[in-house]
C-alpha cells in the first residue's frame, strides 16, 4: 500500500508554464500521481520575470513604454486564463491581475521620478510572475477537479523565511515549518499550489531566493513538508551531460550524486539551480529531473548514492571570467600571501570561482567574474601596493575575456587518464588552456581557456568522453547510381560495425545536384529517400560542408559519389580543412599536374585522408597495389589492362556478326555505358586512370601526355547522343574489318591502356595473342597486370568486374571502413 500520508513536491519551471497547452500538460502530469500528498510550486510564465525586471530599468530611465510592457504581461496572461478557466473564473483571475497592475503602476511611477528602484522594490515587483502563474493554476486545476482532496493556494511569502547572506539566501527553518504549519495544517491532505522564487525576509518584507530560484523553492518546500521526493520538470529529458544548445548530441544522464549535481550546476549548467541540493541532501531527499513535454521519459535522479559507472557525468562552462594573476619572487616561503589576496577580493564581495596555484608559490591565479574584474585589480594593487613597489610582486595582472571548462564525475577519484583525455581532447581542438585546478576530492577539473573557445573546448572534450572516438559525420554528394548502392550497403551494416567495433557511422547529409538533406543526429538511411522528398532543402554546396563538418563529431568524411568536376576543384579547400574524403571521382586526380599536387599537399599539412580507391577498377584492389608495392621498394616497369568495364564487354562480345553499332546501343540500354556512349569511346575515362596510376608511380603526367585512340568516329565527335548513334552504322565495315584483320593473324581486339616507367602512356584498339591474360575475361571485367623488379618473369595481376554500382560502391564503403582504422578504429 502506497503511503498516502507522505508527500512528493513537484516544481515546474517557466517553461513548463509558458502556456495554456502548457498550463494543461502540467495539470495531466499532477493528476496522474499516484495518491499521496503534493505541494506543486510553478515559475512565472516563461520571460515574465525578464518583462518585469524590464519594467524596472524602464521606469528608471523614465521611458513611458513601461506601461505597454506590463499591458503586454497582462494579454498574455489573459489569454491564457481565457482559454483554460470558465468564463466567471476568468473574470476574476483578471480582476485581481488589475488590482495588481494597478499596485505595479504606482511602484513604477515612484521608481521613475526617483529614477532608481531599492532591492526591496524590484524583488517586490519581479516576483509578481509566480504570483500570477499559481494564481491561474490554481483555478484552473480546481475547476479540473481531478485529484481528489482540496485544492490550495499558499503565497510563499506567507511560509518561507529567509536572510540574505553573502552566501545568498539563508532559509530560517524553524521559522519557516511554523508558518508551514499554521498555513497548511497537518490534516491537510490535497494539492499545494506554492509560488515559486518568492519569499520574506525576518521582518516580512518581500524577496526573492535569486534568479531561477524556484528550483530553490521546490526543495526547501520538499524539505518543509518532509518530502519522500522531489521532482523538478523541465523541457529538456533531464540533466544532460552538456548544455544542449552548445552540444547537440548530449545524452541524458540517468543519475547524480548530490554532490556531483553541485558541482554541475555550480559550474552552469543552469537545468538546475546550484542551492536546489542543500535542503535535500541533509534529509537524504532523492530529486528527479524530468521532462514536461515528454513526462514518461524517466529522467535524471540525483541522490546520495547512485548506481552509475560512468566516471564523468558532465561537462559545462561559464564565461564571462577573468584572470587575476599574482607574480612575484617576493611571494616565495611568505606565509599569508593568497589569504591576503582572498581576504581583498572577499572585502569587496567578489566572489572567487577557481583558485590555482604552483608549488613553487612563484605565483597564484584566480578566475572571478569578468563584470567584477576592474575593482578585483584595484583592490589587489592596492592591497600589495607595499610589494609592488619594493618589486617583491612583479605583477598582478588580469586577463580578460575568458570562460572555465569543468568536468565533473565523482567516478574521476582514483580513475587515471581522465585528465589525460581531457588535455587530449584540448590539445586536438588546439584550445589553449589558461590555468587548471583540480579539487582534491576529484570530482571536478577546471580549465580556464579563452572565452573564444567555449563551445569548441566543450564539444572536443565531451566528444572525448561520451562518443566512440570514432564517429565520423558523413556527408554523402551525389545519391545517384552509386550513392544509392552504398547508403543501402552502409545502412545494412552499421549496427554491426557500432556493436562491435565502436566505429559510428553517422550520415548527416546527402546532397544531389539540386537538393539536400541534412540531419543534426543521423539521417534514417531505411527511409531517406522519403525524407528526401518531403525534407530536402535547395542545394547549397557551402552550407552541407559546414552542416556535415560540426566540431562536436571528432571526425568529418565527405564522400563524393559524383563524376563531377566542379566538385573535385573543392577537395583542396576541404582537406586543408581537416576533411576527409572518400571517392571514386576521378576528375581531380586526374586535374592539371599544379592541382594534384596542391591536393596532396593539403592532405599531408592537415592530416586529412584522401582514398580513392574505386577510380581506377571500381572494387579491385588497383590503387592499395601499387602503393604497397612502391611503398615496399618494388620498382614498377609497366602497368598494361583492360581499365574499362564498358569497352571490355564491347569487345568480349563483338565477334563480327553483330554490327558493332548494335553491340553499342544495346550496351547502352543495359546501362553498361554512360549516359553518352562517347564517354567511353573516347578513351578519355581510360586515360584518366592513367594518369592517376601514373601519378601514383611518382610520374609527373598531364592528360595531354596520354596517347589516345579515340573509338568516336572523326566527326561525331559533337551532336546529340541521337544524333551520334544514328551515324555510327557508317563506320560498321571498317571495325569489321580491323576485327579480321586480327583474326587473320590469330589474334583478337581488346581496348588497352599501358604506362611504362619512362612516362609513356598509351590508350588503345590493340590485338593481343588469343590466349593473352586480357583476352579471356568475362564481360565487364578489369585486368591490371604489374610488371615489377619482383614480379619480372610472372608479372602480377588484379582481375575482376571493375563496373557496376555494387562493387564500385562496396569499394567506397571499404575506403571509408579503411579510414575509420586510419582513424584508430579496430575493425
Ligand atoms: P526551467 O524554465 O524549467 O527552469 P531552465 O531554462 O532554467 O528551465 O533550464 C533548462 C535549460 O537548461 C534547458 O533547456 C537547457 O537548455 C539548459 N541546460 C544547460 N545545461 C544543461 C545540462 N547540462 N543539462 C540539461 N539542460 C541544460
Ligand atoms: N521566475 C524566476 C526567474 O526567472 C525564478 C525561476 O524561474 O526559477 O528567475
Ligand atoms: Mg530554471
Amino acid at each position: 500500500m502506497p503511503n498516502t500520508d507522505s508527500w512528493v513536491v513537484h516544481k515546474f519551471g517557466g517553461s513548463s508554464v509558458a502556456d495554456a497547452d502548457c498550463f494543461r500538460r502540467v495539470a495531466d502530469i499532477i493528476e496522474s500521481q499516484p495518491p499521496g500528498r503534493l505541494g506543486v510550486v510553478l515559475s512565472a510564465s516563461r520571460g515574465v520575470t525578464d518583462g518585469l525586471l524590464k519594467l524596472i530599468t524602464l521606469a528608471e530611465q523614465q521611458d513611458e513604454s513601461y506601461r505597454a510592457e506590463l499591458a503586454k504581461l497582462r494579454a498574455r496572461h489573459a489569454t491564457i486564463a481565457e482559454t483554460l478557466l470558465r468564463p466567471e473564473s476568468a473574470r476574476l483571475y483578471l480582476a485581481g491581475f488589475d488590482r495588481d497592475c494597478h499596485d505595479l503602476e504606482g511602484i513604477l511611477h515612484t521608481v521613475r521620478l526617483t529614477r532608481a528602484a531599492a532591492r526591496n522594490v524590484s524583488d517586490l515587483i519581479a516576483g509578481y510572475g509566480e504570483l500570477w502563474s499559481t494564481k491561474l493554476f490554481h483555478r484552473y486545476f480546481e475547476e479540473r477537479g481531478g485529484r481528489p482532496g482540496a485544492v490550495r493556494w499558499i503565497d510563499a511569502r506567507t511560509v518561507l523565511v529567509v536572510e540574505w547572506g553573502p552566501l545568498g539566501p539563508a532559509v530560517q527553518w524553524s521559522d519557516s515549518h511554523e508558518k508551514l504549519a499554521e498555513a497548511v495544517g497537518r490534516d491537510f491532505r490535497g494539492t499545494l499550489i506554492i509560488t515559486g522564487f518568492i519569499a520574506s525576509d525576518g521582518r516580512g518584507v518581500q524577496t526573492t531566493l535569486g534568479r531561477n530560484g524556484s528550483d530553490f523553492s521546490g526543495s526547501i518546500f520538499g524539505a518543509l513538508l518532509e518530502a519522500k521526493e522531489i521532482q523538478i520538470w523541465t523541457d529538456v529529458d533531464g540533466v544532460l551531460s552538456a548544455d544542449p544548445r552548445r552540444v547537440p548530441d548530449a545524452t541524458v544522464i540517468d543519475s547524480l550524486s548530490y554532490n556531483e549535481a553541485m558541482e554541475l550546476a555550480y559550474f552552469g549548467a543552469k537545468v538546475i539551480h546550484p542551492q536546489t541540493m542543500a535542503p535535500a541532501v541533509g534529509r537524504n531527499i532523492p530529486i528527479w529531473i524530468r521532462n514536461t513535454f515528454a513526462p514518461q521519459k524517466p529522467g535524471t535522479l540525483i541522490c546520495a548514492h547512485p548506481k552509475s559507472a560512468l566516471p564523468v557525468k558532465g561537462i559545462t562552462t561559464i564565461e564571462h571570467v577573468a584572470l587575476v594573476n599574482l607574480e612575484g619572487a617576493g611571494m616565495i616561503g611568505v606565509p599569508g600571501t593568497a589569504h591576503r589576496l582572498f581576504g581583498a577580493l572577499r572585502e569587496e564581495g567578489i566572489s572567487v570561482i577557481l583558485i590555482s596555484q604552483g608549488s613553487s608559490e612563484h605565483s597564484i591565479c584566480c578566475a572571478i567574474p569578468q563584470d567584477q574584474a576592474v575593482r578585483a585589480a584595484a583592490v589587489v594593487r592596492e592591497a600589495f601596493s607595499r610589494e609592488l613597489k619594493e618589486g617583491q610582486i612583479q605583477n598582478v595582472d588580469v586577463d580578460l575575456d575568458l570562460a572555465i571548462l569543468a568536468i565533473v564525475g565523482d567516478g574521476m577519484a582514483g580513475t587515471p587518464g581522465v585528465s589525460a583525455k581531457v588535455f587530449n581532447s584540448l590539445g586536438a581542438a588546439s584550445v589553449n588552456v589558461r590555468a587548471i585546478a583540480q579539487g582534491a576530492s576529484e570530482r571536478n577539473i577546471s580549465v580556464v581557456i579563452d572565452g573564444k573557445d567555449a563551445t569548441k573546448a566543450l564539444r572536443a572534450t565531451h566528444a572525448g568522453f561520451y562518443l566512440s572516438p570514432h564517429t565520423l559525420s558523413i556527408g554523402v554528394i551525389g545519391p545517384g547510381t552509386v550513392g544509392r548502392v552504398f547508403l543501402a550497403q552502409l545502412a545494412s551494416q552499421m549496427t554491426r560495425l557500432r556493436e562491435k567495433f565502436k566505429v559510428d557511422l553517422r550520415v548527416r547529409g546527402i546532397l544531389s545536384s539540386k537538393r539536400m538533406l541534412l540531419s543534426d543526429s543521423s539521417i534514417d538511411l531505411s527511409r531517406w529517400r522519403e525524407d528526401f522528398e518531403s525534407r530536402a532543402v535547395p542545394a547549397d554546396l557551402d552550407k552541407f560542408v559546414e552542416h556535415v563538418g560540426v566540431d562536436y563529431l571528432p571526425h568529418t568524411v565527405l564522400i563524393d559519389c559524383t563524376s563531377s568536376e566542379d566538385i573535385g576543384r573543392h577537395y583542396q579547400q576541404w582537406l586543408a580543412k581537416g576533411i576527409h574524403i572518400v571517392t571514386p571521382n576521378k576528375k581531380a586526380n586526374s586535374a592539371e599536374w599544379s592541382y594534384y599536387q596542391a591536393l596532396h599537399e593539403a592532405r599531408r599539412t592537415s592530416g586529412a585522408h584522401y582514398l580513392y580507391e574505386t577510380t581506377v577498377g571500381a572494387g579491385l584492389p588497383v590503387v592499395q597495389t601499387l602503393r604497397d608495392l612502391r611503398d615496399t621498394g618494388d620498382d614498377i616497369t609497366s602497368i598494361e589492362g583492360i581499365f574499362s568495364g564498358t569497352l571490355a564487354y564491347l569487345f568480349n562480345i563483338y565477334d563480327g556478326r553483330t554490327a558493332f553499332s548494335d553491340i553499342v546501343k544495346d550496351a547502352k540500354q543495359r546501362g553498361y555505358t554512360e549516359p553518352d556512349p562517347r564517354d567511353d569511346l573516347s578513351g578519355m575515362d581510360v586515360a584518366r586512370k592513367l594518369i592517376i596510376l601514373g601519378r601514383e608511380m611518382g610520374l609527373k603526367l598531364e592528360l595531354a601526355d596520354v596517347k589516345v585512340e579515340s573509338l568516336v568516329p572523326a566527326g561525331l565527335e559533337n551532336g546529340t547522343i541521337e544524333e551520334f548513334l544514328a551515324k555510327l552504322p557508317r563506320y560498321d565495315a571498317q571495325m569489321r574489318e580491323r576485327l579480321e584483320a586480327a583474326r587473320g593473324r590469330g589474334k583478337v581486339l581488346r581496348y588497352v591502356g599501358r604506362l611504362t616507367a619512362d612516362g609513356k602512356a598509351t590508350v588503345g584498339l590493340m590485338e593481343l595473342d588469343a590466349k593473352h591474360a586480357f583476352a579471356n575475361i568475362a564481360l565487364t571485367d578489369n585486368v591490371v597486370r604489374f610488371e615489377t623488379r619482383r614480379y619480372c618473369d610472372n608479372p602480377l595481376i588484379v582481375q575482376g568486374p571493375g563496373a557496376g554500382p555494387e562493387v564500385t560502391a562496396g569499394g567506397v564503403f571499404a575506403d571509408l571502413l579503411r579510414l575509420s582504422a586510419y582513424l584508430g578504429a579496430r575493425l
